[in-house]
């Protein structure tokens, strides 16, 4: 049991979950062993096997068994115990957060008071949307003949997720899938599957017999068979473009429904008339945050010419500030990437932009000796819109700064990109913003702010940022599929 003590780079009293969810039984895996390690120290937390081939038919196989009577339980019955996986959460909410911060190396009290809180809401705000569906009305539009919409849950659902925000995506995944009927395999990343393994725990106890089945893995091999399994008619992937393409292409053979939610390069447009110092302090926030490992992170600045040098100078000084640290650290804002492979990624980049010779590394753009996988926050300026700075992922706490000249430049530099999730306009013009925003190709744009996320709403992206949506009624749509159904008078 976990102790009292919140040092989450402390084992101590911590025990750590290894045990999938297969027909509500927590089994060991039988396949290959994982590393679970600490980014923080690099140490091994702990091994975690993989689901065998059998295993992972098991798990679909009690995820096909189980659908027959959960889809038809009520929307009532249904939101009840997604209320309950919420307190359930909630109640958990320390043990929830130390592992996840162990286990990414986020700032514990990050964990806690941001992703938690987020986490127990998406599963209320579904619990009570799905009571809360409507639809067109029904009618008569064949003479003798009434008509009306169904919307009914497809079948099990493959939820697969990503290491940036284990637990989070884990919630986005399995809320509005599990509550509109379905059941669910949800797959965690290799690297970060200790926060969905507790929730897989606690949720044996709530949630009916094979409801939710968790099987741990590598993307290569457990997540293709689970992607390609027969019984699987819906697959939902949230990480890299690469991974995307793999899983429709493994998809398309079984035609099956998909839901993908890839990366990301957000732009940050910021017009002369922006309050300088909320800019500054929103990239400084929401650039950095994660480690810059997020898919919305405000990464792509362009800055109007006459507040160009001014916004570089402060935003640069207020990077310098950023505390990097361990988990539990007093003040620490920034922890490390989640693997060296991640960190030798993001230097490559910071490396590969220096060589160009018309960049300049303002701050940050190097690895912090010792132990962990810390890369410093950094700014690079003078970047040009064909950069790959400018284009490509990072995935790290490294923001690029680019000089625009007008409107028009800047809104086609900002869609000149193969990714379409989120975006951000700084401006105190009002119409400016609401005319920027409407010429944005992103899934998201915010005004005179970034990064901010209520379950309400919806968050997916277009291009290659994939499609599909998390969270708010349109993810209640993604997981039920509309039925006409006719009868003759
Ligand atoms: P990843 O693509 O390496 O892995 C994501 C998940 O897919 C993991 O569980 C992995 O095991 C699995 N996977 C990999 N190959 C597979 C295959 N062939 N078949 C089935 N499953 C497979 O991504 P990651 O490195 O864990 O996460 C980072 C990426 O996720 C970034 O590109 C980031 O932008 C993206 N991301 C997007 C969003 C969003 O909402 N759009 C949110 C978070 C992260």
């Amino acid at each position: 049991m976990i102790g009292n003590s919140m040092n989450p780079h402390s084992t101590e009293n911590l025990t750590l979950p290894t045990q999938m969810l297969i027909d509500n039984q927590l089994v060991g895996g039988e396949g290959m062993s994982e590393q679970i390690l600490n980014p923080a120290t690099g140490e091994v937390l702990c091994e975690v096997r993989e689901a065998s081939t059998e295993q992972l038919s098991r798990a679909v196989a009690a995820a096909n068994r189980a659908y027959s009577a959960w889809s038809q339980t009520t929307p009532a019955e249904r939101s009840a115990m997604l209320l309950k996986l919420a307190d359930c959460i909630e109640a958990n909410a320390e043990r929830f957060a130390k592992l996840e911060s162990l286990n990414c190396g986020k700032p514990y009290t990050r964990a806690l008071g941001d992703e938690i809180p987020a986490i127990a809401d998406c599963f209320r705000y579904f619990a009570g949307a799905i009571r809360n569906m409507h639809g067109p009305v029904a009618g008569e539009y064949l003479a003798g003949h009434s008509s009306f919409i169904r919307r009914d849950p497809i079948g099990v659902v493959a939820s697969i997720a990503p290491w940036n925000y284990p637990m989070l995506m884990a919630a986005w995944k399995t809320a509005p899938a599990l509550v509109a009927g379905n059941t669910v395999v949800l797959k965690p990343s290799e690297q970060t599957p200790l926060t969905a393994l507790l929730f897989g725990e606690l949720a044996a106890s709530i949630l009916p017999k094979g409801v939710l089945n968790l099987v741990c893995g590598r993307g290569a091999g457990v997540g293709q068979l689970l992607v390609e399994h027969p019984s699987v008619r819906m697959v939902s992937v949230t990480g890299d473009i690469s991974t995307g393409r793999k899983i429709l292409a493994a998809a398309a053979t079984g035609l099956k429904r998909t839901h993908l939610e890839l990366g990301g390069k957000a732009p940050v447009i910021v017009f002369d008339d922006a309050d300088i110092a909320a800019v500054v302090e929103g990239v400084r926030t929401f650039g950095y945050y994660n480690a810059g490992q997020d898919c919305t992170a405000a990464c792509r600045i362009y800055a109007g010419a006459k507040i160009h040098d001014k916004l570089l100078a402060e935003l640069t000084g207020a990077v310098k500030t950023i505390k990097v640290g361990m988990q539990d650290e007093d003040g620490v804002e920034m922890g490390p990437l989640i693997s060296d492979r991640q960190r030798n990624r993001v230097a490559g980049f910071v490396e590969r932009a220096q060589m160009a010779g018309h960049m300049e590394v303002t701050c940050g753009g190097k690895i912090r000796s010792g132990k962990g996988f810390f890369y410093e926050p950094t700014v690079i300026a003078g970047a040009n819109q064909e950069d790959e700075i400018v284009q490509r992922e990072v995935f790290g706490p490294v923001v690029s700064v680019t000089r625009f000249s007008d409107e028009d430049q800047v809104v086609g530099w900002a869609n000149d990109s193969e990714y379409g999730l989120a975006s951000s306009v700084w401006t105190n013009d009002i119409a400016r913003g609401l005319r920027v925003s409407k010429r944005l190709q992103y899934g998201c744009t915010w005004i005179n702010t970034h990064f901010m996320l209520v379950n309400e709403m919806p968050h997916g992206g277009l291009k290659a940022s994939g499609y599909g949506k998390d969270m708010s009624m349109y993810a209640l749509e993604d997981y039920t599929v509309a039925r006409h159904i006719m009868v003759k008078l």
